[in-house]
């Protein structure tokens, strides 16, 4: 018996750890400690099902009953405010402290703000936020948004569907600049337009101020635009002031090897927060579901001793309207420059809406892959990624997705198998 696992942080990939340490027989007391009241629940029903309907229960992570089940000691609505390396100990802000064998830091990130404190102007992290947010949305008839990233264009999708005049404004030359292909960006910002969404681009908020008339913006062209509510996605900040006090390394997030060790080989970090290493040396936040559920893993591998699971390639969906938009591999400028080549899904999918698959190749190597309303198409990508499959030319030259030369490709026949055969 060790002192236990403390796991701060009780979102995705903290509510993961302490459910798989726990279940996977750690040999200790496991405590998750989470600032929200709630226990886990999964954030991307957020901007899409609870916005659009504030009567949507939670989706929550796992059977609240789970936890007790097996033996984790849940703290919720308290914050851990300071980590006693030296003690190995942590303190809870009630003034209580726990001792710690392994600490996991899944603290996550907190949105980006904007210089600007009004009652109008909302961000979407929590349940909380929704909540808040609804509220506003429910008795207005238009809607600013500042960030035409994933968040953003969820929330715009939502809103718009609803019934409500929807403008974004993003700083960047075009939508989804951080993490998406140009020509998925720009079916996605055909969709919003079709919707009524308007889109500036280019365009950044110089001022906002609120009055009982609305909220008001005066954007970078001078002009000025008024709505009943706005909504900032501009992107996340890494919550790391806790290890940061606590002298562990800290570039942007928590410094963390291959295993999600920290600096201090006896803290983990897993999530939004973890630095991982990346390619040329540089440490690398990756801010998705999978990520959070794949370093939880990690890291829970590393301290119950087993091997490290089993290599995927990153991956990452958005809803908006009715498209379902995935990305795996590399997509965001790091493509920049690669070969993208697009391809109708394959003859099953042929009902699907507006069905486009974009391959991310470097040479014949599949590096990156996105799909609009493809998903069987893109888990068939997402394997051969993972693999770094080289793809024959006829598979990249057709107009349609081939899924069984692509499958092929993954599971190539043995020699004799193909003598049979022929
Ligand atoms: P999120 O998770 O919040 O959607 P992203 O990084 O996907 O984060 O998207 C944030 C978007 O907000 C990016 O496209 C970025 O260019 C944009 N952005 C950042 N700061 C501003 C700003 N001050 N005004 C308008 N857009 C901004």
């Amino acid at each position: 018996m060790t002192a236990g696992a403390v796991i701060i942080g009780a979102g995705q990939a903290g509510g993961r750890a302490a459910l798989m340490l726990a279940e996977g027989g750690y040999n200790g007391p496991v405590t998750l400690i989470g600032a929200e009241t709630l226990p886990p629940y999964e954030r991307p029903p957020l901007s899409k099902d609870m916005l659009s309907d504030p009567a949507t229960p939670p989706t929550w992570l796992a059977d609240p009953a789970r936890y007790q089940q097996a033996g984790i000691r849940l703290v919720l609505g308290r914050q851990a405010i300071a980590i006693d390396r030296r003690a190995a100990r942590i303190r809870l802000d009630d003034g209580t402290d726990l001792p710690y064998a392994h600490l996991v830091l899944a603290t996550g990130s907190r949105p980006r703000r904007l210089p600007f404190t009004l009652d109008r102007l909302h961000d979407l992290r929590t349940i909380d936020d929704v909540t808040a947010l609804s509220a506003h949305a429910a008795r207005a008839r238009s809607v600013l948004i500042v960030g035409g990233g994933v968040i953003g264009l969820e929330v715009a999708a939502t809103l718009a569907t609803k019934g409500l005049a929807v403008t974004v404004v993003e700083i960047g030359s075009r939508l989804l600049g951080r993490n998406f292909p140009a020509p998925v960006a720009a079916l996605i910002a055909a969709r919003h337009a079709t919707a009524g969404v308007a889109i500036r681009t280019a365009t950044r908020v110089r001022a906002l101020h609120e009055d009982t008339g609305g909220i008001h913006a005066t954007l970078s062209d001078g002009s000025i635009l008024s709505a009943d509510v706005a909504v900032a996605g501009i992107g996340v900040v890494p919550d790391s002031g806790l290890a940061q006090a606590a002298g562990l390394a800290v570039d942007d997030g928590i410094v963390v090897d291959h295993r999600m060790r920290s600096s201090d080989p006896a803290i983990f970090a897993i999530g939004d927060v973890a630095a991982q290493p990346g390619p040329m040396g540089r440490a690398m936040r990756c801010e998705t579901w999978q990520n959070a559920n794949v370093t939880a893993a990690h890291a829970v591998a590393a301290i119950l001793g087993a091997a490290p699971p089993v290599a995927e390639a990153p991956w990452f969906w958005t809803d908006q309207y009715d498209l379902n938009v995935q990305l795996a591999g590399i997509t965001g400028p790091e493509a920049d420059g690669a070969r993208i080549v697009e391809q109708q899904p394959g003859a099953q999918n042929q009902a699907a809406i507006d069905g486009r698959l974009f391959l991310v190749l470097d040479g014949n190597r599949l590096i990156g892959a996105a799909a609009v309303n493809a998903g069987r198409e893109m888990s068939i990508c997402r394997r051969l990624v993972t693999a770094g499959a080289m793809l024959p030319d006829a598979l990249i030259g057709a107009a349609t997705f081939d899924g069984r030369a692509a499958r092929a490709v993954l599971n190539p026949r043995p020699a004799s198998a193909r003598l049979v055969d022929a």
